[in-house]
Parts: structure tokens; sequence; C-alpha cells
């Protein structure tokens, strides 16, 4: 809100900095030290030797006699200091505004502003309130001229900062402001009629009938009848909420007309609540003064207040306000506004009121982005920028905390060196930081980067942490996750989503036991105060009270697998299997509709419906049943299901034909069937880049890679391990070799199940057909750990592992390799693996880093992996090293090769693969027990016998 500011002198900045605070308290006892963050540049020139400083950042300890403080860096020393002091003040609970010095000057200028509102001057302006001034002298008889005071106090911004700055608890009770301008308007008794105990103010004296009438006609010139649709919130919970229409004739102040739709005479006594919804809303809530909300600013009567009046509390108006509202209240968007001369309205619907209701929840902000409520559901985790959809974490958060009336959340950045091109010991987790070493500050990361390598070279990561505060500055919530990113956004975003992830669980289950709530939020690195907590969401309770819940939240399991049990929804597909399908990590591009249907009648109400809604898959960004139909569908495919009601609000968010919506809720037998078409899906970043850059696709690249090594080597038997969906084997069988027995094994149910499909049809077609793998007898695909030992892939010929340790923490690639080549023990073992070092040229070509490289980051500081699940990315001295090793310990004889690029162009190749070659015995190992088998054969499959299996 601004304001004219024409002829009230700006005065004394209203606000003070925090180290103005901090020298008021402590004078000289506060000492600064200052220091040098050095930002190391990446991009000079490589072999260089002498260090390439970047621009300086700075860093500020702030002692004090109790405590000392250290802020966060900044480009200006004074930024740091003033944040060391921020974040001292608010350790020591101290808020800035309520020892502020400048109150008395505050009072004086609220008299001054009040006394040019009255002014001619002010009369004339385009400030919104001199609407309402305009409007009182169409009032008749005893109202002519009478300005309610309640709009003073809302549409005039610098009235509210002048009253923050006498008392903060105008925040959270904005009716003291109406008590000050009603004691500032009783010093101009020579300029304001203020009778005692009214809540109208008038001027003592009459305008001039040359600032008047011009005015008037003006005013009867653009005020031709309004009619406007608005809500009538009753104060009791068990009365429905009600359309109201409001008939403003030119000749009457559109307040008046509320107050008579609440019942009373004129708006003498009608208060107006602060906007409500989104900032720019002119949506707001009109009800009647009681007279508890005139207590007195210095009393205190918090909890005190007498029973009688519990009754006719209004929650849902007093929740949508933020502020206490008694009796009945009216929805309405209508006003003076800024922008035009005319009487701004718009109508109010019901789905508007659910709108709001959603909004102020915490997913509810990205739902309503999204413009789903019913299927899209806040992701839990956030991957990378480009695969995020709707508003950002950060944004839905600091929104949450502005609609609960909370100070904006404070993020907290630590940015620490992390040696990127490390030896083997010490580990460049780029997405993750190992969670195993328990962590006490910032710089552990690097306890195991011994830096005897004095030509590694270091990077920075980011690591965020996030307050929520209340308005008075009682800290509710402190989320410090240990994940840690390279760009400071997505650790921002990180952390904003952990807190908006568990205040959601929250949100979905007010009388969760303190234990659970406490076990989700330590988690995720979540303290929090409940005292504070759940003093400030007091109402939210009986708000959402009635969800009904099918989806439940932190429900850690994955989404339903395609194999099966999940019988509470029947899901019918149909169209043919086009085999292209979305995995994690990919993007799914939908076409879906949800509409409401009972089950007698076949009545139906479309609730909403999208034709291109695209999320990723496996970030829960969709409820369950959306996501699991997803998953086992193919391009091209529909699917058809019905689930239970999610909750009212949801629907009524959504649904143009509320009571329409509404009647079929009510009738019981209602379910939602959503009606959902796979358009397309987008590979996450990895297989985009590798089929942008590389002809043949890196991957088929690697396929043939491998079956050179396989017609070499005259292998009969091979066992993939992290087959996924089957990309090696299914392109084996285009091949002629002289395989006989193919095995995979993997983790994840989903892609094996896709990789059965696959197989199962190329196979079959082989019994008749000529087909290159007509060699091979039999195919089995295994559910288990390639960390764990199982007889039956005892002995193959070959095994390949192709782009899956990287996948893995390194302490289990290390153990993985010694497992195979110790126990399985293949004649020939094939591993590939990304080289970090090629990540430069394959983001350089890459569409959406190219804003990154606009942010100013260069070459490898900036190189992400190239998945988002990869728990490392090797350089090719790593990767050489690991093998080597492997290869000493069990006897085996290695060399390196690779795809994409090439040997002796640096950085060699863009897949590394090491071919690891059993040398002959030195002792035969005896077997004495019996081997447990760990695998869970999943498919099974043997020629010309149709004997298949799904377990
Ligand atoms: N080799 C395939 C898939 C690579 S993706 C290809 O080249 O296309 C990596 C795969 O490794 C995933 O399917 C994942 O489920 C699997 N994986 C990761 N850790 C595993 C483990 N410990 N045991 C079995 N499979 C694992
Ligand atoms: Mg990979």
């Amino acid at each position: 809100m601004g304001s004219s500011g024409a002829a009230a002198p700006e005065g004394k900045k209203a606000t003070i900095t925090p180290k103005a605070v901090i020298y008021q308290k402590y004078g000289i006892r506060a000492s600064y030290e200052v220091e040098e963050v050095p930002e190391v540049v990446q991009n000079g020139c490589p072999g260089l030797c002498i260090p390439q400083k970047g621009p300086c950042l700075y860093r500020c300890r702030l002692n004090l006699p109790e405590l000392s403080i250290l802020s966060g860096t900044f480009k200006k020393k004074k930024d740091a200091e003033q944040d060391a002091a921020e974040m001292a003040l608010r350790k020591l609970g101290i808020h800035p505004l309520t020892h502020n010095p400048d109150v008395p000057d505050a009072g004086e200028e609220l008299v001054s502003r009040v006394a040019y509102l009255f002014s001619n001057e002010f009369l004339a302006s385009q400030h919104p309130l001199s609407g309402h001034f305009k409007a009182a002298l169409i009032r008749e008889g005893d109202l002519y001229g009478a300005v309610p005071v309640s709009v003073i106090a809302v549409y005039d911004g610098k009235i509210s900062t002048l009253c923050k700055l006498i008392d903060p608890k105008v925040e959270s009770n904005p009716c003291l402001v109406i008590s000050f301008v009603l004691r500032a308007a009783a010093t101009l008794p020579t300029l304001i009629t203020a009778t005692e105990g009214q809540l109208w103010i008038r001027r003592q004296n009459p305008y001039p009938p040359e600032v008047i009438e011009p005015l008037l006609v003006e005013q009867s010139s653009i005020l031709g009848s309004v009619c406007v649709q608005a809500l009538l919130i009753p104060s009791s919970l068990n009365e429905d909420i009600k359309p109201v229409t409001l008939n403003v004739s030119s000749s009457a102040y559109y307040l008046d007309v509320i107050a008579q739709k609440l019942g009373l005479l004129d708006a003498s006594k009608i208060l107006v609540s602060r906007p409500i919804g989104k900032a720019s809303s002119e949506t707001r809530l009109y009800f009647v003064a009681s007279d508890l909300q005139f207590v007195e600013p210095s009393s205190d009567l918090d909890g005190k207040k007498p029973d009688i009046f519990e009754g006719s509390m209004n929650t849902r108006a007093s929740y949508l306000a933020g502020q206490e509202v008694y009796g009945g209240a009216i929805l309405a968007s209508i006003g003076f506004t800024w922008k035009s001369k005319d009487l701004f309205h718009e109508d109010v619907f019901l789905k508007l009121y659910y709108r709001m209701l959603i909004y102020k929840t915490p997913s509810g902000p990205y739902k309503l982005s999204r413009e789903s409520t019913t299927a899209a559901e806040l992701p839990v985790v956030f991957t990378i920028k480009s695969n995020w959809r709707g508003t950002f974490p950060r944004e839905i958060l600091c929104t949450f905390c502005r609609q609960h009336r909370l100070s904006e959340p404070v993020f907290t950045i630590s940015r620490y060196p992390v040696k990127a091109l490390s030896d083997l010991s010490g580990s460049q987790k780029k997405l993750k930081v190992t969670e195993s070493t328990e962590d006490t500050g910032h710089t552990n990361e690097n306890a195991a980067n011994h830096g005897d390598n004095e030509t590694v070279e270091s990077v920075s990561n980011f690591r965020c942490e996030v307050k929520v505060l209340s308005k008075l500055q009682d800290l509710l919530l402190q989320c410090s996750p240990k994940d840690s990113y390279r760009k400071e956004t997505d650790c921002i975003q990180n952390a904003s989503l952990k807190v908006l992830s568990w205040l959601s669980s929250y949100f979905q289950d007010f009388n969760m036991p303190l234990e659970k709530l406490n076990s989700l939020a330590d988690a995720i690195n979540i303290k929090f105060n409940p005292q504070h907590l759940f003093k400030e969401f007091k109402f939210c309770s009986t708000m959402y009270l009635n969800q009904r819940r099918t989806i439940k939240a932190n429900n850690c399991v994955d989404v339903p697998q395609a194999t099966g049990e999940h019988e509470n929804y029947l899901l019918r597909i149909e169209g043919p299997e086009s085999g292209i399908c979305p995995s994690n990590g990919f993007l799914a591009c939908i076409c879906y509709s949800a509409c409401l249907v009972t089950e007698v009648g076949h009545t139906k109400e479309l609730i909403e419906s999208s034709h291109e809604f695209e999320f990723e898959m496996g970030a829960r960004a969709v409820n369950p049943h959306v996501e699991a139909a997803v998953a086992q569908m193919s391009v091209g495919q529909s699917a058809f299901f019905l689930v239970d009601l999610p909750s009212q609000e949801l629907i009524l968010a959504a649904a143009n034909d509320s009571a329409r919506a509404l009647s079929l809720i009510n009738s019981n037998m209602c379910r939602l069937e959503y009606c959902i078409t796979l358009l397309k899906v987008t590979e996450p970043l990895e297989d985009r880049m590798e089929q942008a850059l590389f002809s043949p696709p890196l991957s088929k690249q690697r396929v043939e890679y491998a079956v050179e090594h396989i017609k070499k080597s005259g292998a009969t038997t091979l066992v993939d391990f992290g087959c996924g969906s089957g990309s090696l084997l299914e392109s084996l069988l285009d091949y002629p070799t002289s395989l006989r027995k193919i095995v995979g094994v993997d983790l994840s149910l989903k892609s094996l199940s896709r990789a059965a499909k696959v197989l199962h049809s190329k196979l079959s077609r082989s019994c008749d057909a000529d087909l290159p793998c007509r060699g091979i007898q039999s195919a089995t695909l295994y559910d288990g750990s390639i960390l764990v030992f199982d007889p039956r892939i005892c002995g193959f010929d070959i095994g390949t592992c192709l782009e899956v340790i990287e996948h893995m923490e390194e302490d289990q690639a290390s153990l993985f390799g010694d497992l195979v080549l110790s126990s399985f023990r293949p004649s020939v073992l094939i591993v590939s693996t990304p080289n970090y070092e090629y990540n430069v040229i394959l983001q350089k070509s890459d569409l959406s880093s190219q804003e990154e490289a606009a942010e100013g980051k260069g070459q490898l500081e900036s190189c992400r992996f190239r998945n988002h699940d990869h728990k490392f990315e090797w350089t090719r001295e790593q990767f050489g090293l690991w093998a080597r090793n492997l290869a000493s310990r069990n006897n085996y004889g290695v060399e390196f090769s690779g795809v994409g690029g090439s040997v002796d162009r640096e950085p060699g190749f863009a897949s590394q693969i090491a071919l690891f070659k059993r040398l002959p015995q030195r002792d035969e190992r005896i077997e004495d027990e019996e081997p447990v088998r760990h695998y869970n054969v999943i498919w099974e499959w043997s020629r010309c016998e149709t004997s298949e299996s799904f377990d």
C-alpha cells in the first residue's frame, strides 16, 4: 500500500537498523570483526598454479558480553555487520521495534497524518481513502461527512506503519489502530469531531464549496449503480456460508449497504479487515465491532476474555482475516483503489472462499499455481530446478508465513569449500554429503579430504538453514538440512521444501501426537517449539478438521507398485503399449480430468481438468493414485479409475458450480473419477544430454561395446547387474551372440516389470521368427541387491554393470566390486560409469544449463552430476584407482576404455569402462555351507515353453 505523501512530512526513517539497536543496548561493549571470505574462481587456466582470486566476500563476527555471532557472507562489509547484529537480536529475543526510541515522534507524526487526511488537499487526491471521504459526503442526515475510523485504519499505509512503531501488537490486533487514530483525532478538536464511544469521525467545519462541488460532480458521473456478489459467513460453524448480493446505488455509500446486510442501519460500527488472500487482493471481511476489540493498547486481556464472547466468535472469518471477528461477517471484493476513480468491485463466490482456505495451507499455493487442487501435490523432493513446475518452495514458504502473519522466514546460507577433484578417499559428493559423519558445523565435510594434493581444485557447496518466527520473533521452527548443494538457490529451495513438507503433515492432522510430530521433524532436521507453534496455528484445527483423507502425508513408502496390492481403486488402462514409459526422474506430461461421480444414477460433475500437465515422476508431485497409474502407462495410453474423495475444501476450491458439487459430496455415494492420457515423457537430463551429443546415443554405444566383448569371449551365460528396465538385455537380443542364458538383477520392481514386458515380447517373437536372439534358451530377472551374494549367478561367463555404481555410495561401490570378483567370479566383468571430467562438455551443450552459465558460473565449478540420483561421479583417476585396487585384491586383470569421446583427447571418454578379466586361479575356494538364495525371481522365460511367471 502506498500513500500520496503530499503534505505529511516524511520525518525520520520509520525503522532503525539492527546495529543501532545493538549500540543502544551495548554501546562499545559490542565489537564487530569483519573478515574476508575469498571466492576462488575456477575458470582460469588449467595447469596454472597461481590461485585465482575472485570478488571478495565478507563475513562478520559480532562479540557481545554474552554471546558471539557469525554472520552469513555478503558482498558488502556493512551488510555482514547488519546481518550479525540482526542474528544477535534474534538470539537475544529483542525485537527492534519494541526498543524504538522514536515512539514519541511516531505519535506526533500520527497526529499530523490524521490532520492531513481531513485537509482540503487530501479530499482532492487520488488516495483510496479519499474515495471514502467523498462517499461520506453523499451520506444523509447525521451521517453526512462521517467517515468510519476503520477505513482510516486499514486504507492508509502510513497510519498503520506509524501505529506499528508505537505498538507492535497492532500486528495481531489491528483494531488497536482504531484506538490510536481516535486518540490522535481527540487531540485535534478544532479540526475533527470525534464523539466518545463512536467509531466514526468527521471534519469539524464543512469543506469549502469550491473544494466540494467539482468533486461531487465528478463523483456522480462515475458512481453508477453496482451489483456485486458477496458471501455471508455466519459465526456458527454449523451454518453454511451463504451468497448475498450487494446493491449499491449511486446515492449510497457501499459500506452502509454492507452494514445493512449484517443487520445494522449504517456503517458506523462496521470494521474492515486487511486484504485477504493474495497480496494484490481487494477482498476483505466486513463485520460489526465488538467491545472486545477495543481493549486499551496498554492493558493486556489476552486469554482473559469472558466466555460469553466465545460463542459469537466467528472462527472462519477470524482465521481468514488473521484477527478476531465476532458475529456474522461479509466477504466482499469492493472498494476504492489507487488504480481507478471508479468503485472497484468483483463478485466473490464460494469457490474463492475455499481457494483462500487452501491458499493458507503449506501446499496450497503450489496446488493453486498448478491449477490442480485434487491431482497436484507439493513434491517431497527438490531435484533440479528445471524439473520443478509451479511456484518454487521458497516463495511458497514466504507466502505461508505472510498468510499466517508470521515474520518472513530467515534463510542462513553457509558456504564452504569442497574439493572437487580429490583422491579416492575424499568424496566429492555433490548433491548429498554423507549423513553418517555426525555434523556439528559446516566444515566437517573436509575431514576426509586431507589436502595433501596441492593441485586439487576447490569449489564451494552451500547449505541452508531456515527459521520461521512469529511477528514477535518467537522461534516456531528451525530446519537445518545436512544436504549441501552446488547452487545457492537449490539449497534454499530444498530447505524451504523440507519445512513445507513438515508443516503439511501437521496441517493434515492437527491431532498428531507430539512424539510423531517430533519424529517427523527429526527425520528432516527440523526442531520446533510446540508452544509457539500451537499458539500461532490455534484456529487451523477447526478450519481443516473436516478433511477426509485418502492421501496420507508422509507415508514414506514408494507409490503403490505396478505389481499390485493396491486394490482400493480399480485401474483400467486402454490403448496399445508404445513402449515409451516414464520412470522416476522422468517428466510425464498428461492430459487429465477429474469428475465427481455418483455410484447410482451415474451423475458426473467435472471438477478439474488440464490439457497439458507435466510433473516429475518419483517426486510425489501428484497424488499417489495418479502417479501409480502413470507409472504403469506408456505414451498414448489412457487410464481410468475411481478414488475416494479428497477433502471437501479441495473439491470446492476447484469446482465451478459449488452448490452442485456440495450436493453431490453430501449424497455420500460419491467418488472422484480420473481419466488420464499420457501424452509425452521427457527423459532426465542425463539421457537428454547423451542423446543430444552422441550419435549413436551413448547408451547404445555402451551396449555395442559390451556386445563386442561378449562376441569375442564366446560367452554363453551373462548376468547384468543393475539391469534397470533391461536396456542392455533387450538390445543384446538384436545381435547374434553365443549367449544361451541371460539374467538381470535389480532392486527396482517397477524397472524389472518393464524389463520383463519388453524381453518377453522380443523373446516370444523369436520362437517363430528368425531373430538373432534365437540362441537364447532362458532368461531370468531377479529382484535383489547386487551387494548381496546369491549362488544362482555364480561363475557366469560374463557380468555387466552399466551406469550403476554411481547410484550407490562410494563404499558400496567397492563392496560390490569385491563381492562380484571374489564370490560371483565371472570370467569377464564390464563396469561403466560417467567420467566427471566430461561433464563440462555435456553441460555446455545443454539448454537448461545455459541459464547457469549466464549466472556467471564457469566450467567445472558449476558442473552438476548428470542425474540427481547419482551419489558420485568419478574422474578418470578416481575410477582407475578403484578398479586397479579391486583387480589386484581379487586376482583379476583390468583394462580401461570407454565410449563417447576418445582416449587421447581431453577430457577422455564420456562413459568410462573398466574391463576386468579373471586371471588363472591360485587356489579354488571351497564352499562348505549350503549358500542362501537371496534373490527373488521376478520373471523367468525359457525357450518354446510358455512358462513365465510374475511374482
Ligand atoms: N544398467 C541399466 C540401468 C542403469 S540405472 C542401464 O544401463 O540402462 C541404475 C540401476 O541400478 C537402477 O535400475 C537401480 O535400481 C539399480 N541399482 C542401484 N543400486 C542397486 C543395488 N544395490 N542392487 C541392485 N540394483 C541396484
Ligand atoms: Mg546413472
